[in-house]
């Protein structure tokens, strides 16, 4: 399939990558020079810009940073040039309202159009294994399948347009609590002269397990490949999680849900990042807490 692929970061690279792997024609386009010049080593053929790498595709997929992002590059590139036909696919993790307002403007033009954002980093994008969460009509949905195939393991439809994006803001929502939670457990056990090891021998089979202690452990030692063990190094990145609080925030306010913790882990994580720490991996928010910051 003739493929055009934007924004060809670290998420996006990979995922192009497997795209080109599994045999379809990429045509890539990022503002950064050198991220093209890496995916045309890889196979894929360069665009000068957005709307080259839409000319003649039979497919679109946006990686972008965010919603404003996303509605600029569809509404001054994709939306004007794509051909009929053609199926959008957008994995960028943008705001709920954002992604159905373009996914509204698509189908207006009678274009196949769906949310995809994933899970899983930078490994999961490279080894293909990353979890798609699906926003849009059925007929997108299996339109998109066998290309997501190829960049994913856990392909999960979630429903109509933007809820993809609600499937991944309010599971990032879940993770950013939850890590705030496990931190502050380690953090009163070593005040109260508990070990790291038993806490967790005694909270991964307990009430208390969840994926950021048994995978993502915050304290080292417990789960050797965690960030914790190699100095917080990301991983996921505390100012990735910020923004996530900050969209599964303006999605609560948007639909007058009430979401008091996420609103306090926001707070957190943000007073965290602004402190020198955006690059740190999310479960560094730990050494925060020990140190007194998040009161
Ligand atoms: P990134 O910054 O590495 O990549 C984004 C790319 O978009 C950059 O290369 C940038 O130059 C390009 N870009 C920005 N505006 C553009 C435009 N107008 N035209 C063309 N290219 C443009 O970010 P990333 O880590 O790849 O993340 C991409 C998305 O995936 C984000 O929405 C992020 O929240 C989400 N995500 C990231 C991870 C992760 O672990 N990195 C995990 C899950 C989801």
């Amino acid at each position: 399939m003739k493929i055009g692929f934007i924004g060809v970061g670290n998420m996006g690279g990979p995922m192009a990558r497997n795209l080109i792997a599994a045999g379809h024609d990429l045509t890539v386009f990022d503002l950064a020079e050198e991220s093209v010049k890496a995916l045309e080593k890889a196979g894929a053929t360069a665009a000068a810009s957005a709307a080259g790498a839409v000319s003649g595709a039979e497919a679109v997929v946006t990686m972008l940073p965010a919603g404003a992002h996303v509605r600029k590059v569809y509404e001054e590139a994709i939306l004007p040039t794509a051909k009929p036909g053609t199926l959008f696919i957008d994995c960028s993790t943008i705001d709920v309202d954002t992604a159905r307002d373009v996914a509204g403007q698509a189908a207006d033009k009678g274009f196949d159009m769906i949310d995809a954002p994933v899970s899983g980093g930078v490994g999961g994008a490279e080894a293909g294994t990353l979890t798609f969460m699906v926003g849009g009509p059925q007929a997108a949905f299996d339109r998109a399948k066998p290309l997501l195939d190829k960049m994913g393991k856990t392909i999960v439809h979630c429903g109509g347009p933007g809820n993809g994006q609600a499937a991944k803001i309010c599971n990032n929502m879940m993770l950013g609590i939850q890590m705030i939670s496990v931190a502050e457990a380690f953090v009163l056990a070593e005040k109260l002269g508990l070990d790291h090891q038993k806490l967790y021998d005694v909270s991964s089979k307990s009430s208390g397990q969840c994926w950021s202690l048994t995978t993502y452990c915050p304290v080292p030692g417990p789960v050797p490949t965690s960030p914790a063990n190699r100095d917080y190094l990301p991983g996921f990145a505390a100012a990735m999680m910020t923004k996530d609080l900050g969209l599964s925030q303006d999605a609560a306010k948007s639909a007058e849900a009430q979401t008091e913790i996420g609103a306090l882990a926001l707070d957190i994580y943000r007073r965290f990042t602004d402190s020198g720490n955006a690059g740190v991996d999310f479960s560094g928010i730990i050494r925060y807490i020990r140190g007194g910051g998040a009161k």
